[in-house]
């Protein structure tokens, strides 16, 4: 079964194909659909921003969807970035950690999770739902090459490790996608 998801960032694509792999479930990215476009993300949540995405991309090409949201909350700030993750600095990912670093700087609480929610829709049922978080705390420089986005500061809860000196077989057993995407998994492959 073909599945599209609706998603051009290359490492979620890659994560998300990893745990889909032997099994009947053929993931397809947006570029392999050939849709260039971009879809505006003006949810105020996750789950908001998934269902524009999987609605948006099922209206085009009737085949079922997965789509996702995600970003990193931090206790100390109220939870921001939340949804404004990717575009925080409005200058890409080192801006957005190098802002992190400054709103911290000065602050004990460097407490922080990742969330993501996971999007199914077939056109068929309802859209399904799945959520994942994943738990530790913002260190005070980066560390590591793995991963992206704002894994080089984020330290693992009950490690010293940040998210980004881990590899992507690590990574996939424990981040917040994985745990929204298994759920999605469990659902897709035993119903
Ligand atoms: P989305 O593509 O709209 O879900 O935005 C996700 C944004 O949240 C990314 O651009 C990153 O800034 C952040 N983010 C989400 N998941 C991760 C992760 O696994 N590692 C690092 N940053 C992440």
């Amino acid at each position: 079964m073909k599945v599209i998801l609706a998603s051009n960032n290359k490492n979620k694509i890659k994560e998300i194909k990893k745990l889909f792999e032997n099994s009947h479930i053929e993931i397809v990215g947006l570029k392999d659909v050939a849709f260039y476009d971009e879809i505006e993300e003006n949810g105020k949540t996750f789950t908001e921003n998934a269902l524009i995405k999987a609605k948006t991309i099922y209206d085009i090409y009737k085949i079922p969807v997965i789509s996702d949201d995600s970003g990193i909350e931090v206790d100390a700030l109220n939870g921001k970035p939340g949804v404004y993750s990717a575009r925080w600095s409005g200058n890409g990912d080192e801006a957005n950690n190098d802002k992190l670093l400054q709103e911290l700087d000065g602050v004990s609480n460097r407490k922080a999770n990742y969330a993501c929610v996971v999007c199914y829709y077939n056109g068929k049922n309802d859209f399904k739902f799945f959520e994942g978080k994943c738990y530790g705390t913002i260190g005070f420089e980066r560390k590591g090459e793995g991963g992206f986005g704002y894994d080089p500061l984020f330290i693992l809860e009950n490690s010293d490790k940040t998210m980004a000196e881990i590899t992507m077989e690590e990574k996939n057993k424990i981040s917040h996608r994985s745990i929204a995407v298994k759920q999605l998994a469990d659902y897709l492959l035993n119903k």
